[in-house]
């Protein structure tokens, strides 16, 4: 589909451009339902795949079942990403009772523990949908899954505000993919309906699924954060990595986040979103990681708010142009997280430069633990660790070091992910591969020709001085005690 050709069967049907046939199987006419696998936008609310399951079941008169299954062999599982999941999906299977919605959850524990209750249900779908998104291990399950199961799976984009169906290739930067993204904002801000199935669950599809189960769902309705906090520790997962209380997880606290932000900090986004020890930006990307908040939800909100327009644009240019640049390189993009996929400058610069002496070098560990002889990087390191985020601007400064201190520029490639996936709560995400990719010259143009960077854009601690208020940063973020 080219861009200019789009019409109305866009307006009418933004489903098309979202759904991927994960295996071109058939549905399966005696199916009991329609499966909804909710993997990466758990939200009952503003969720196209959901709407897609809704409609299928509504179609062929069959009723409606969501799963949801939190298994401990997600990448970098830990207390920290479990605590999270956990507490919104307690808030997830409230909402869906109040809407109507037959939901339900699955706790694995430990890898001895069922692992193959998801294929069980599939057994008795009708059709399956999922979530397409194409990191967190996400698209590899479900590409599995298709391969296993008997009937058709489709996976529904709801992680980007302009399907990302209709953007078939990897673009090169920015620039290109702003002008198409912008051309096709305000029809893809359109709503999505919520509504709940016409069929209900019967008793005896209810037994059915039950069945199909073997293994109780949790009953997240009625547990304490004691009890929560108690499945977590029996789950097998790094216990070293802990919550991040003091951030409220869920699609209510999400919606609070945005009011908060559009009516306190968007108006002074763009002069002030690159000061790290003040708090301008929307602290949203742990949200719309998880998808507990929709990112049409976040741009309708800035465009409907009363902020002075350049504040909006710049706001809106990163969720729309930036977030959806990350989510079209993984889509479309083999290995997107490797080296060998960036483009050709950049294999030639590191091959000329990857031998280049580091005078200055520190270990994964030294890393890990803050132990560098920059201040300003071990501040940024300890953002990370306590509260699971990295202000953007530090952030860019956290990744361009680790290209200069590592021995290689695939050991900075490695070590960047390992911890930004293991700490960020917004990590394992599209942006993750964005943000470091971009550390590493992606969608950037060369710099010239300098050592360890070669052409890469270099980027120095010791300069951001100029650019925000270090000494102010690395106070906020001196407390040695809080990476214990
Ligand atoms: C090395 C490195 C690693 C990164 N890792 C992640 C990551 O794991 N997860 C993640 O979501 N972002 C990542 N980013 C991008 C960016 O740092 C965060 O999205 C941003 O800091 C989140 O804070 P916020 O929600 O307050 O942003 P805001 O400024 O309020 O922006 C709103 C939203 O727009 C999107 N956005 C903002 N900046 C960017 C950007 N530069 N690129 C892409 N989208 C953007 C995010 O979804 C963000 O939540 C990384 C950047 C770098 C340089």
């Amino acid at each position: 589909m080219t861009l200019h050709a789009l019409d109305s069967d866009f307006v009418r049907d933004q489903l098309v451009p979202r759904t991927t046939d994960m295996n071109g199987k058939r549905t399966l006419p005696d199916g009991a339902y329609v499966l909804y696998w909710m993997q990466s936008t758990q939200r009952v609310h503003e969720n196209w795949a959901l709407r897609a399951a809704i409609r299928a079941a509504d179609k062929v008169n069959k009723p409606l079942v969501i799963h949801q299954g939190l298994d401990p062999t997600y990448p970098h599982a830990s207390d920290r990403h479990s605590h999270h999941i956990l507490h919104a999906a307690r808030e997830t299977s409230t909402c869906a009772e109040q809407a109507g919605l037959p939901y339900q959850f699955v706790l694995r524990r430990t890898r001895d523990d069922d692992r193959r209750v998801v294929d069980r249900l599939a057994e008795h779908a009708f059709l399956v949908v999922t979530d397409r998104f194409p990191t967190a291990g996400v698209d590899e399950r479900t590409r599995r899954f298709a391969e296993r199961v008997g009937c058709r799976v489709l996976a529904v984009d709801s992680a980007c505000i302009v399907p990302s169906g209709v953007l078939q290739k990897a673009e090169w930067a920015a620039r290109t993919i702003r002008p198409k993204l912008a051309k096709l904002r305000d029809l893809s801000l359109e709503p999505v309906e919520d509504r709940a199935p016409r069929v209900a669950l019967s008793t005896d599809v209810r037994a059915m699924v039950d069945e199909a189960r073997r293994v109780d769902a949790l009953a997240l309705a009625g547990m304490s954060d004691t009890e929560i906090a108690q499945a977590v520790s029996a789950c097998d997962i790094d216990h070293r990595v802990a919550p991040v209380l003091d951030f409220v997880p869920g699609a209510a606290a999400a919606a609070e986040r945005l009011r908060v932000f559009i009516h306190e900090r968007l108006p002074y986004y763009n002069a002030r979103r690159n000061e790290a020890a003040d708090d301008f930006t929307s602290h949203l990307s742990p949200d719309l990681h998880y998808g507990h908040i929709a990112a049409a939800d976040v741009v309708r909100a800035a465009l409907a708010s009363a902020a002075p327009a350049e504040d909006v644009q710049a706001f809106v240019d990163q969720v729309l142009t930036w977030r959806e640049l990350s989510y079209n390189w993984c889509l479309h993009t083999p290995n997107f997280d490797q080296l060998a996929a960036l483009p050709d400058w950049i294999q030639r610069t590191m091959r000329a430069h990857d031998d280049d002496p580091r005078p200055e070098q520190y270990t994964l560990e030294e890393l890990d633990e803050a132990r560098t002889g920059d201040p300003l990087w071990n501040a940024a390191q300890r953002q990370l660790v306590r509260s699971g985020v990295i202000h953007n601007y530090a952030r860019m400064l956290w990744g361009k070091q680790i290209v200069r201190w590592a021995p290689t520029y695939e050991d900075a490639r490695a070590w960047m992910f390992h911890l930004n996936d293991r700490y960020a709560l917004d990590g394992r995400d599209p942006n993750s591969v964005g943000g470091i990719m971009w550390c590493l010259g992606l969608w950037d143009r060369s710099w010239g020709n300098k050592p360890i960077w070669g052409g890469l854009r270099p980027m120095l601690t010791s300069r951001a001085v100029k650019k925000f208020d270090v000494g102010r940063y690395v106070r906020k973020w001196s407390d040695v005690s809080s990476l214990a």
